[in-house]
């Protein structure tokens, strides 16, 4: 955007933020509740440095735009050091951007009109984050930075006192490029709000099929070559919420070749505090008030090839309706009125989910019909409650949790993390029954690093009522009526019989 540009915006929205200050106050107020230092490290200039040899890559550019949009939510001096010259990739290419800088100004403007782009003076150190495989090295890093990358299904990150180096050169999934790009933000905010070394990312590598996590120095060795696919049809599918997880899907699906038809539903407008997490929403849409399934409509209509409706309203008005229609999935995000307790009774086909904490935990899950455990399974008790080994006092400097209730705060890079991992499972069900091995219900912790993805295989519960909708007859007019209804008939167990019980498996992936 050029400074006219810039003004202009900044014009438009003068008569409620006319000052930084002021927009700031309003949409870091969520985030200021759980880290009650925010303020004082907002300011630390912070670079985005895009590997120049890697530039037009798809997925470095993935990575790039994820982690400088989530970046600028937060942070207010944000320098992106990528080569100017560097062509956006045929699938990101739009709003008349051709140049990755290109696109990535404009989003970040968008979304702060206000921030500090301006280099470091002489003698000040930044913060960096590294995008890209930089096969020839990071010549200006040193042990304090941070690069993130990622190869077929695997996120991968390095500290950079120890470069890492990789052993394949494939195209990534969108997932796993997200997932990197939110990762390499996390990072920089915990340096920014002053976390110690122990607390930040150390080198890794997921593997968002499996969800494997490898931690040593050689973690981007243990890369393995899967078929990434290039377009993804997701048939008929309802997402039920487009706020901090919905809008950050809807971001990500515009990034790659998608078909289909697609229903947004929700209720809320965009308002100054989505802001702070969102990857999708601009100041302009929070600005005039639009309606979060309009915003994600023009984004979709925009950035691929998906038929897309939208319906603004409640979950208990609209829910029969979802049952009744034919879709493929759901991806059901909202949970007002407690609808994760209703969606079981309207006999849906699968279901995928994510969640974040108020603290620093995300997570992902999926329910197939019969055969995995129904969202009324993980509705918050006792054991649903777990986040992981590390979800206790890791925040430098809590508010007092309890106070924070309505609306939730949540930290900027939390929901697209989450998002990341929902569309990983998306494209895992592409893989027929090979989905049915994998976990369906992973979540982390970033508050000291990233120690463990935990993962689980959840059955059917005994004694559920929701699981036991599942089994009725009923379902196999509905739910089982999607392209992946063949998924939910185990070997020996038809469309219409009871399927056994299975204990739920846990097991840490470290
Ligand atoms: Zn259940």
């Amino acid at each position: 955007m050029t400074t006219d540009e810039i003004e202009e915006l900044k014009l438009r929205i003068a008569s409620r933020w006319p000052t930084a200050e002021a927009f700031y106050a309003e949409r870091d107020d969520r985030t200021a509740r759980l880290v009650e230092s925010l303020v004082a490290h907002v300011t630390r200039p912070v670079e985005i440095h895009v590997d120049p040899e890697s530039a037009e890559d798809a997925t470095v550019q993935r990575i790039a735009l994820v982690a400088a949009n989530l970046t600028v939510r937060w942070a207010r001096r944000v320098r992106v050091v990528a080569p100017v010259r560097a062509q956006l990739h045929e699938t990101l290419r739009h709003d008349g951007c051709g140049t990755l800088v290109e696109r990535i100004e404009s989003e970040m403007r968008t979304a702060d009109p206000f921030f500090d782009a301006t280099p470091c003076a002489a003698g000040i150190k930044p913060l960096r984050l590294f995008v890209g495989p930089y096969r020839a090295g990071t010549p200006e890093a040193d042990e304090d930075d941070f690069q993130v990358h990622a190869v077929s299904w695997t996120a991968l990150g390095a500290r950079l006192d120890h470069p890492a180096h990789l052993a394949l050169a494939d195209e990534a999934t969108v997932a796993a490029a997200a997932l990197a790009g939110a990762v390499g933000a996390s990072d920089l905010f915990k340096r920014a709000i002053g976390h110690e070394p122990s607390k930040w990312m150390k080198t890794f590598a997921w593997d968002t099929w499996c969800s494997e996590l490898v931690l040593d120095t050689n973690a981007w060795h243990s890369v393995v070559a899967r078929p990434v696919p290039g377009t993804l049809d997701v048939g008929r599918l309802l997402l039920a919420g487009v706020g901090a997880i919905g809008s950050a899907l809807a971001y990500l699906m515009g990034m790659m070749r998608l078909t289909g038809n697609l229903t947004l539903f929700d209720r809320d407008a965009v308002d100054g505090t989505n802001l702070n997490r969102s990857p999708l929403f601009t100041v302009l849409d929070a600005f005039e008030g639009a309606s979060k399934t309009a915003v994600a409509k023009r984004w979709l209509s925009a950035h691929s090839y998906l038929s897309v409706s939208s319906i603004d309203g409640i979950w208990r008005d609209h829910a029969h309706t979802f049952g009744e229609t034919p879709f493929d999935a759901w991806i059901s995000l909202t949970n007002e009125d407690g609808a994760w307790a209703s969606v079981p009774f309207q006999l849906p086909p699968v279901v995928l989910q994510g969640t974040t904490t108020s603290g620093w935990g995300f997570g992902a899950g999926r329910h197939i019909p019969r055969v995995e455990d129904c969202t009324m399974c993980r509705m918050p008790r006792p054991e649903a409650a777990f986040r992981g080994p590390c979800a206790m006092g890791e925040l430098p400097s809590v508010v007092d949790q309890q106070e924070v209730k309505v609306p939730v705060a949540s930290l900027p890079f939390l929901s697209t993390a989450s998002a990341a991992l929902v569309m990983a499972m998306m494209m895992q069900l592409e893989g027929g029954r090979d989905a049915l091995n994998l976990p369906n219900q992973a979540s982390v912790d970033l508050g000291t690093g990233l120690p463990a993805v935990v993962v689980l295989h959840r059955g059917p519960t005994a004694g559920c009522r929701g699981c036991k909708a599942m089994q009725s007859s009923g379902w196999v007019t509905r739910g089982a009526r999607g392209r992946y209804g063949a998924l939910s008939t185990r070997a020996g167990v038809a469309v219409g019989e009871t399927c056994p019980d299975r204990s739920p498996e846990a097991q840490v992936a470290k």
